[in-house]
């Protein structure tokens, strides 16, 4: 780039388009495409993100930028015929932020600047002498610009509008007349003067460029930042400024401001779908303060307008190939655009409309693989609530967010706050909310307002978050101070549990319950996906069976139970990746361990050994079954064994009781001693994994006669098992070459002719296993990765400690934008599973990888494992569909798609 170019701040709405979203953040490369288009867009400018950035960096204005934005504004003054403020005729403007990527509320308007005392007449004049109008737009500008730009407190504004209605006798802003709305123009410069210590800026350059600023600033906002972390938004993108000529949609009543989806953002269903609120600026749909009309009303209203609205979404969608949201006004009958994006969607509206794309041949299988995600997937696994609960709603509000969610009541952010730390699960009650209740919206379950639509600051930010909403429930009555609402006769005091449905908008008293998702019925096979009329179940079988055909990575379940196999299985999994031995040595089988344990001679020892097989190979032999010819990898005991004793607080106690008592406690005494011997304190890095089986005559043995004795049996019944052995926690390829020599020898002895083949490999899951994989791949037949442990040991913390500590003060840091537990550390943890894979295979051409952490079901990590040439995933038996998905999408990102 040259200098010439980075020097360029502003751009005109013709010279943008919407591939600059990166330079002119959503909204303005939105606007430039629609300005392109030839569709009715106010004139306007964007200032680019890189002034932001310059600006948050020195703090002041880059040099260059005044005066571009000068020439800029010359140009729109021209092309409209007015000058900013100017007294007679004055142009007005919005200021209008727009990031890269949105943030619904985080980032603030200003309307209207350019009014002052003397601009407001010639304003009214130029309006056909509509004083209302002119003192109403006035009131506004001092009241946005108070709050977003001077931080004066929006409470005091409103306040003192309630006031204005009071006196006047009324509910409605629209009954408050020209002196009524002069008179709360003075009042509010006083609520201004009082709060910042001077006058409302009368010059129209100063309130621009003041408004230009505080976008900037607003960057950094700490709710802004909270939403940027939530949403994991990069921190250094800054946001672009629009500055728009003003259309006017508080005219009267042939002037109105609406916003539209292309397709129903809910469910996905066709058709058009919005709010329209007449004689209203843009601000009061979003922010919920009157109750809007559906957009169908328009027709009625004003046909003109109506139809061409449609016919411009028609192209709009078709431009896009994907649903998009619009935000106009009506001038006196004239449509004006005034935003357009991608729109946001719930979970279920993602599959069907991307489905549905297919089906109208505007996108292919694969772009619409690309537009849903794995996390998506996991919120329609969520239960919902029983269709025949029979409990009565109390309310009904709009579906705004899909889902089911109970919780007791809190009225304040901060409230939701206090409990959720607490454990509670809460459901924010709100007549609306706005960006300071953030916050409360992270912690609540679910939140339900009384006022706005689907449009609604709730409504957006709630489906974002995917969180359930309900909003506009105007049966209810919410009384902030008073902590409580009412609804037909019923009082609900913070506290109370109500249940709410974002699918249905429905408001129940107390807790309701539950039901599987159709989404999981499909899964387990009881919903066929070629006969019923569910439009979701049917895109989710559409795109998970083009994922299937698409990914190379196989997707394997950790399962430790015939159940959790069977489950896995028909969720899709291809095997068992991970089959954990230590549940076997529970329940009942508690007091054969302690004998092994407490062995005091090598014949009791085998004794409890031989005690143990046979339950043991049954455990092998129902698994086996289940997953009948697919890979199932056992692992060899990892624990370290006091795991499988009585806590050694409550066996001390008991031992001085009974010894005070003159009782005989010879064994609990000898148990106790044991327990002391192997007592180990987080993170369990003792006696424990491959160390066990080298210290424990037999143990191992014991196992893996029990595993190939399971597969010789099931085998001699006609079925298949194809058991892999993996042995945890090696470090050194010599405690592999040991584990596997004795291992060979009883599997040669018990598999004889029968056919049966077991393979022998090892987890990789200390740091050293992976740097020496070279040489551990020369005595194993695989590897898996073993995360859990990966980042335990590569961070040095241990998993059981860290997360409540000092994982918030981390994210806060950015040490990490998300805990390494969840997401895969690339750079690191990642870094040695890279080595691992690379050395390994160098040594043993064609070793079979794959990972059995937590991590092989989170969706951003089953992308490095397909990076990295893996060929399997494990994960639990719910994430299996994720994975599948994600491993399908991972595939189509790597090898690019015909329709991108
Ligand atoms: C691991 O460490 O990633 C693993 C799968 O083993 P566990 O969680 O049982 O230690
Ligand atoms: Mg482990």
């Amino acid at each position: 780039m040259t200098a010439h170019e980075t020097d360029k701040y502003v751009y005109d709405f013709a010279e943008g388009n919407k591939d600059l979203k990166d330079l002119l953040g959503g909204k303005g490369a939105n606007l430039a495409e629609m300005t392109n288009l030839g569709l009715p867009v106010p004139p306007g400018f964007t200032i680019t993100t890189g002034a932001c950035q310059a600006y948050l960096a020195t703090g002041r204005e880059p040099d260059g930028l005044a005066g571009q934005i000068e020439a800029h504004l010359e140009a729109l003054e021209r092309a409209m015929g007015r000058r900013l403020g100017d007294p007679h005729d004055p142009l007005l403007v919005s200021v209008r932020s727009g990031a890269r990527f949105s943030m619904p509320g985080m980032m603030e308007t200003v309307l209207n600047v350019g009014l002052n005392d003397r601009s407001v007449v010639g304003l009214s004049n130029q309006a056909g002498r509509n004083d209302r109008f002119a003192w109403d737009s006035y009131r506004r500008l001092i009241q946005m610009f108070g709050k977003t730009v001077c931080e004066v407190p929006g409470e005091e504004f409103e306040h003192a509008l309630d006031e204005a209605k009071r006196v006047k006798g009324t509910h409605d802003d629209l009954d408050l007349d020209a002196d009524d709305l002069r008179g709360l123009v003075e009042t509010y410069k006083k609520i201004f003067a009082k709060h910042t210590g001077r006058e409302f800026p009368q010059e129209p350059r100063e309130q621009l460029d003041l408004a230009i600023r505080a976008v900037f600033e607003s960057w950094n906002a700490e709710r802004a930042i909270l939403y940027r972390r939530q949403e994991r938004i990069p921190a250094d993108l800054g946001t672009a400024v629009n500055v728009v000529a003003m259309v006017f949609g508080n005219l009267g009543p042939d002037s109105g401001t609406g916003v539209a989806f292309t397709r129903d953002p809910g469910s996905g269903a066709q058709g058009i779908y919005g709010d329209y609120l007449a004689n209203a600026q843009g601000e009061d749909v979003v922010a919920g303060i009157r109750n809007t009309v559906p957009l169908q009303e328009l027709e009625r209203l004003d046909k003109t307008s109506y139809d061409q609205l449609l016919d411009i979404m028609a192209r709009l969608e078709g431009h896009y190939q994907d649903l998009c949201d619009i935000e106009f006004t009506i001038e006196r009958g004239k449509l004006w655009m005034l935003q357009t994006r991608v729109g946001k969607r719930t979970a279920a509206a993602a599959f069907v409309i991307a489905g549905q794309l297919v089906d109208e041949g505007l996108i292919d299988l694969d772009e619409a693989l690309h537009r849903v995600n794995g996390a998506q997937l996991a919120q329609l696994m969520f239960p919902r609530f029983q269709l025949d609960h029979g409990i009565e709603a109390v309310a009904t509000g709009i579906g705004a967010s899909p889902g089911a969610a109970s919780g007791a009541v809190v009225f304040t952010s901060a409230r939701a706050v206090e409990l959720a730390a607490e454990g509670k699960a809460v459901i924010l009650v709100r007549r609306e909310t706005n960006p300071d209740d953030l916050n409360g919206m992270i912690a609540a379950q679910g939140i339900l307002t009384s006022r706005g639509g689907k449009t609604s600051h709730a409504a957006v930010v709630a489906r974002g978050m995917g969180k359930t909403c309900v909003s506009g429930a105007d049966e209810i009555e919410v009384n902030v101070p008073a902590k409580r609402f009412t609804v037909g006769g019923h009082t609900v005091a913070e506290g109370d549990v109500v249940s709410i449905d974002g699918t249905t908008g429905k408001v129940y008293l107390g807790e309701v319950p539950v039901t599987p998702s159709e989404v999981v019925q499909y899964f387990e096979g009881t919903l066929d996906p070629e006969r019923t009329d569910d439009a979701l179940v049917r895109a989710v079988h559409r795109i998970m069976t083009h994922a299937d055909t698409r990914r190379r990575l196989a997707v394997r379940t950790n399962a430790d139970t015939g159940a959790d196999a069977a489950r896995a299985r028909r969720f899709g999994a291809e095997g068992i990746g991970l089959c954990r031995t230590e549940h076997m040595f529970l329940g009942d089988r508690r007091e054969l361990v302690e004998r092994l344990i407490l062995a005091a001679t090598d014949a009791d020892r085998t004794d409890a050994l031989a005690a143990l097989l046979p339950l043991q190979r049954q455990d092998f032999v129902e698994i086996f079954r289940e997953m009948a010819g697919l890979p199932v990898t056992v692992r060899l005991i990892d624990p370290p064994l006091h795991e499988f004793l009585p806590p050694l607080e409550q066996l001390a106690v008991n031992v001085a009781v009974a010894q005070e008592r003159g009782e005989d406690v010879a064994k609990e005494e000898a148990l106790l001693a044991a327990v002391r011997r192997m007592h180990e304190e987080n993170p369990m890095l003792g006696l424990r994994g491959v160390r066990l089986g080298l210290v424990i005559p037999g143990l191992f043995a014991m196992q893996v006669r029990a595993i190939a004795e399971a597969a010789v049996a099931v085998t001699r019944d006609g079925g298949t098992a194809c058991p892999e052995i993996m042995v945890p926690l090696v470090g050194a390829v010599q405690e592999l070459e040991t584990v596997r020599a004795e291992a060979e020898k009883i599997i040669a002895e018990v598999v004889g002719d029968s056919g049966v083949e077991v393979l022998i490999g090892t987890m990789i899951e200390v740091p050293r296993a992976a740097l020496t994989a070279g040489q551990i791949a020369e005595a194993a037949q695989f590897f898996s990765f073993g995360t859990n442990d990966l980042t335990q040991m590569g961070w040095g913390f241990s998993r059981d400690d860290v997360e409540g500590a000092f994982f918030w003060r981390y994210l806060e840091l950015g040490i990490f934008g998300i805990s390494p537990f969840e997401s895969i550390d690339r750079d690191g943890v990642g870094r040695l599973i890279r080595i691992a894979a690379e050395e390994g295979r160098a040594a043993r051409p064609g070793l079979k990888l794959g990972v059995c952490g937590e991590h092989g079901g989170d969706p951003d990590s089953v992308h490095f494992f397909h990076e990295v040439g893996l060929d399997y995933v494990s994960c639990s038996p719910f994430r299996v569909p994720v994975a599948r998905l994600e491993a399908g999408r991972a595939a189509i990102e790597t090898t690019g798609s015909d329709s991108r």
